[in-house]
């Protein structure tokens, strides 16, 4: 079968732009084709297929980006890879609190970035935990795959970054940020935020 050939066919069906590469529309409707009965749909957040831990941080992100989380999840599973979604939307006050683990001297660090220094402060970003059964695996070579599906969906995905990598981390970038450092990106953001300015306009 050809994927490319395929996925042209669902996006003439489904009357979005033809392109040949699936983003979470097109992904969600192969998926909902294919195991109709195990995946939610994009219309459907609410799905009682989605777990209630991946659905609560979903809820938390811009409604932009929700699509893609739960694309990402039916596109793992149809790779046989059981994820969910276990971090959205942190406040300000509480990356500081995140910041502030391990500080000063009680280490493991958790995280460099303080209020309003991490995508996660916006909407735009969420982490993944890969699940075998129940069991939450924090480390498994599976997190590169869902990132490379991640990419295929048009995400930034953190396992690509130089200095920290990120492996479960995944973020939406607005179509004003492409191309742009990372820094600039969230000074725009923080800047947009205090100006109650769309992120995604
Ligand atoms: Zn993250």
């Amino acid at each position: 079968m050809d994927i490319e050939k395929t996925i042209r066919a669902v996006q003439e069906a489904l009357g979005v732009e033809v392109d040949g590469k699936a983003g979470p529309q097109t992904w969600s409707a192969i998926a909902t084709r294919i195991v109709p009965d195990q995946v939610p749909t994009l219309e459907s957040a609410t799905s009682p297929d989605l777990d209630t831990r991946s659905k609560t941080n979903i809820d938390t992100l811009l409604p932009e980006v929700r699509p893609y989380a739960i694309a990402l999840i039916q596109k793992a599973a149809l790779n046989g890879i059981k994820i969910k979604i276990i971090s959205g939307l942190r406040t300000y006050a509480e990356q500081d609190a995140l910041y502030a683990k391990g500080r000063p001297d009680n280490p493991p660090k958790v995280t460099n970035a303080k209020g309003g220094q991490s995508n996660h402060n916006f909407g735009i970003a969420f982490d993944v935990g890969v699940f075998e059964g129940n069991a939450y695996l924090t480390d498994s070579p599976k997190y590169k795959a869902v990132g490379a599906l991640g990419m295929d969906l048009g995400l930034d995905w953190g396992g690509n970054w130089k200095t920290f990598k990120d492996e479960p981390h995944f973020q939406l970038r607005p179509t004003w940020a492409n191309g742009m450092p990372e820094k600039e990106m969230l000074a725009e953001l923080r800047q947009r935020k205090e100006d109650g300015k769309d992120v995604f306009v």
